[in-house]
């Protein structure tokens, strides 16, 4: 039988790419996002057949409760979770979101906060029940190399990401007596809407000489998700950014 993926932040980016891969697998895919349309364009692009768009603020803790009762009520237990819902400053909905932290209003603090961290451990809560019903059941959430190293103007990103890994270390052991697997994907620079803004410049910085490409990020994804002894781990997928931070 085809497992049940659900993946958060599926319309766009790595989310897509983590979807269609997902979908090639003989996975069943739930692609959710604020905008449904574009939810649903990515479900049309997916090989086979019963995968379903929703539209949800990973934000909202209503909207989410709705959005996972729906998913397992009518699709069954979830398999497999993907949190690569996100915002920072370069997002093209939420431009200057980060910044200097002298220059960072408080409530764009909150909405970072809200969507990247938040966001997260409302899906993950949301899920729990039916990835504990599911044998090999497995999480990835999506952190940054930026929540290990920091960067400056990316203060509040890069709390948001450090948090998701300390949230990813300790729910992975808080389910790891029941055979539920979580661990959290470190990107580097990856060629999305995220990071339209950023001058080719910046390659210098990366050893590998090139952005990443959403596709390469997914095949990361997929092997944490099918790694039956990996829980609790942090994979940097970054072509040696890391290393020249
Ligand atoms: P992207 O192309 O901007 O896609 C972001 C996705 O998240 C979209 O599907 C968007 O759909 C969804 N989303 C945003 N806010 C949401 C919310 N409140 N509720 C539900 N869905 C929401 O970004 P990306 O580059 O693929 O990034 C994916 C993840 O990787 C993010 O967590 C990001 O921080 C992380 N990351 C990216 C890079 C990079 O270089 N691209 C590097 C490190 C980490 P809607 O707008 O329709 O909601």
């Amino acid at each position: 039988m085809s497992r049940l993926a659900v993946v958060c932040g599926g319309s766009r980016g790595i989310g897509r790419a983590v979807s269609v891969l997902l979908a090639s697998r003989g996975c069943k895919v739930a692609v959710v996002s604020r905008n449904r349309d574009a939810a649903q364009a990515t479900v049309a692009s997916l090989d086979g057949a019963d995968h379903t768009a929703f539209s949800c603020d990973v934000s909202q803790e209503q909207d989410v409760q709705r959005t996972f009762e729906t998913i397992h009520k009518n699709q069954g237990n979830i398999s497999y979770l993907v949190n690569a819902a996100g915002i920072n400053r370069l997002n093209v909905c939420l431009l200057h979101r980060d910044s200097l932290l002298l220059r960072t209003k408080a409530e764009d603090m909150v909405a970072l906060l809200h969507t990247n961290l938040l966001g997260t451990m409302l899906t993950c809560k949301a899920a729990l029940r039916s990835l504990l019903h599911s044998p090999g059941a497995a999480i990835v959430n999506i952190g940054s190399v930026v929540g290990h190293k920091g960067n400056a103007g990316q203060c509040v990103y890069s709390a948001s990401k450090a948090g998701l890994e300390g949230f990813t270390r300790s729910l992975a052991k808080e389910v790891a007596s029941r055979d539920v697997r979580v661990n959290l994907l470190a990107p580097g620079f990856i060629r999305t809407d995220m990071t339209a803004g950023l001058k080719e410049e910046q390659l210098r910085t990366i050893p590998l000489g090139r952005f990443g490409e959403p596709e390469e990020v997914a095949k990361a994804v997929l092997f944490l998700l099918e790694s039956p002894y990996i829980t609790g781990q942090v994979l940097v997928v970054d072509g040696g950014l890391q290393l020249a931070m």
